[in-house]
């Protein structure tokens, strides 16, 4: 149980210490720093329970494996990296995407997702 609870300890930190939403197996590569001995399928497992007791949201990005962020994080959106394959959040929202609406519709949700590189993979 102690062990167990180490392991979840690591993995929520793993999302503290990484501004974006990660994959099962980013998770592992973070984690594994705080919790060596860590493996893929405890972290699949405790990624499930996070989603359950909601201390983790999916992020679905169209056509990619379901990634995950903490909860409650508030309205933002995401950049993709082509050359990492990373996904990193984003502050802020175009307020006036309602605009591009046909005339006489009602906007009541949108989706916004960036793509590019990120400014390590510019660097590297
Ligand atoms: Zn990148
Ligand atoms: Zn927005």
């Amino acid at each position: 149980v102690e062990r167990k609870t180490r392991q979840r300890a690591a993995i929520l930190r793993a999302f503290d210490e990484v501004r974006g939403p990660m994959g099962p197996h980013e998770v592992l590569e973070v984690a594994r720093i705080h919790a060596p001995g860590l493996g893929i399928a405890t972290v699949y497992r405790a990624l499930r329970g996070m989603v359950e007791d909601g201390s983790l949201s999916p992020v679905e990005l169209p056509g990619e494996p379901t990634r995950y962020e903490r909860s409650g994080r508030g309205h933002h959106h995401h950049f993709r990296c082509y050359t990492c394959d990373r996904v990193f959040e984003v502050e802020g929202c175009p307020a006036d995407l309602a605009r591009l609406a046909p005339p006489g519709f009602e906007v009541q949700d949108h989706e916004v997702l960036l793509y590019g590189r990120c400014v390590t993979c510019i660097a590297a």
